[in-house]
């Protein structure tokens, strides 16, 4: 299947379980009394729940499903399917408010209805699961508690949402649809028990050792790591894999990194990571011997998914080396031709990760290689400043329009970069993206 045909394939299914159970439920006779606008409240109010269920599929990292789109569009979704499934359950609540309120009962919880009081908190709990999720940063919450939290709220907020649906029973109190309603429910529980707890389960039974660790310059460190009696990962080069390290895979406190080893040896895998935040500034203390735990590999920022490329261009800044240089070692071992041009932009010259390997990638490889130098130091010849439209002009020759181009550092890297690419007419289907942020 190509990866459009197997994108449609998985949007199809997405749109089947969405809409699953408004078929189930509005085939044969409806409930006497319905009207337009209280089925379609309950139409919203069906569809809202089914999606919020999916939202477990698409964090849940099936790898045939996320590798057509790339797991930050998956993420990127994720996100703005959440926003939509919980505008259907405000709207679902103002149709009936407007149309028939006596039914909402009173908001007291021990005067209502039980399983109105389970729908409004479910609502609750999707609400703040959606603030919290779009102004995380601006709230200060920590990525890890966060994380913890959305978990929590999602499962308790889905399992009360279920509990009104039955506890309301409009639509399916007849016995047929109620046992496909149940077989519903017991889909989408069986789902959380794979999440939460078989996946884990399974990263478990395949423990890493941690053989190296070297100090690089940058407040960078790689950390080499071997797997303990299984194969380990079959990655291609450029993809990245969630590294869980002094925690129990159960613990749900992974981190996204790039490998950074050749995808020709496989086996051992290598990640650089730069000291950044609470758990990367732990990195330098680890120690040889520690276990760690892998879930990947992820992603298709890899220049194994574009074989007929007639060449390469890469645009990293600072560790945004990383994968760059996963696909530089591999092309490396396995004798590649083809033209490359690596264009690496850093703050000043000891900041420069991987400069003693590139200089030997370079006779190894038909490899140009620019650095871009912000702040260099008195007598440097080379590039400096900022990769900018006008810097991509000057180096890039003009049968790079044909090549496909990896662009991995911050974010305003990126924009110059794109908008240069766009000036001078390669086509954006060729720029591929990695952007070290999910959230
Ligand atoms: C696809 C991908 C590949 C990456 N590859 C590399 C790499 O090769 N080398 C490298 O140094 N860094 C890489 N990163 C970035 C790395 O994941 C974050 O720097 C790291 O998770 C920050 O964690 P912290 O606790 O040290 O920092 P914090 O201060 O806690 O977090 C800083 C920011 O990093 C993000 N972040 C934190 N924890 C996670 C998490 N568990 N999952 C997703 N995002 C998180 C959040 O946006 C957070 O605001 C990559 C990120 C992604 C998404």
């Amino acid at each position: 299947m190509t990866k459009i045909s197997s994108a449609i394939y998985w949007i199809s299914i997405y749109l089947a379980i969405v809409f699953a159970p408004l078929f189930v439920l509005l085939l044969g006779p409806v409930p006497p009394g319905s009207g337009f606008w209280w089925d379609f409240s309950m139409a919203l109010g069906f569809t809202a729940i089914a999606m919020m269920g999916v939202q477990f599929i698409l964090t849940a990292r099936f790898r045939r499903v996320v590798t057509p789109f790339g797991i930050d569009i998956v993420y990127f979704f994720h996100r703005y399917l959440g926003v939509m499934a919980l505008t259907f359950i405000v709207v679902h609540y103002l149709i009936i408010r407007i149309n028939r309120a006596e039914v909402l009962g009173a908001l007291n919880p021990l005067q209502a209805p039980w399983y109105m009081t389970l729908g409004r908190l479910a609502f609750l709990l999707f609400a703040t699961i959606i603030i919290t999720s779009l102004w995380r940063k601006r709230l200060k919450i920590h990525y890890d508690e966060w994380r913890m939290l959305h978990i929590g709220l999602s499962t308790m907020g889905f399992i009360l949402a279920l509990g009104h649906i039955e506890g309301v029973s409009y639509y399916i109190d007849a016995p047929v649809k109620h046992a496909l309603w149940i077989s519903y429910i017991i889909f989408w529980l069986l789902l959380i028990v794979y999440v939460r707890l078989v996946k884990p389960w399974q990263m478990h039974n395949r423990p890493y050792r941690v053989v190296e660790v070297q100090q690089e310059c940058n407040n960078c460190c790689t950390l080499v790591l071997e797997p303990i009696h299984h194969k380990g990962i079959n990655f291609n080069p450029g993809q990245f894999a969630w590294l869980t390290l002094r925690a129990s895979p159960f613990h749900i406190k992974e981190h996204p990194f790039s490998i950074s080893s050749s995808a020709a040896q496989q086996g051992k895998v290598a990640f650089t990571i730069k000291a950044l935040g609470d758990f990367t500034r732990t990195i330098k203390d680890t120690q040889v011997g520690e276990t760690a735990y892998l879930d990947g590999p992820y992603g298709v920022f890899s220049t194994d998914c574009y074989p007929a490329a007639p060449g390469f261009v890469f645009i990293a800044g600072g560790i945004g080396a990383a994968p760059i240089m996963s696909m530089l070692r591999t092309m490396a071992d396995r004798h590649e031709q083809r033209p490359l041009l690596f264009i690496y932009a850093n703050d000043s010259w000891d900041n420069v990760i991987f400069k003693e390997e590139l200089d030997t990638l370079k006779t190894r490889l038909n490899l140009n290689l620019v650095h871009v130098l912000k702040e260099p130091a008195p007598g440097w010849n080379g590039e400096s400043g900022f990769v900018t439209p006008e810097l991509l002009q000057k180096v890039l020759l003009k049968e790079a329009q044909e090549y496909e181009y990896f662009l991995c550092g911050p974010k305003p890297m990126s924009n110059a970069v794109q908008q240069g690419l766009h000036n001078l007419k390669v086509p954006l289907g060729r720029v591929h993206f990695e952007l070290f942020d999910m959230v």
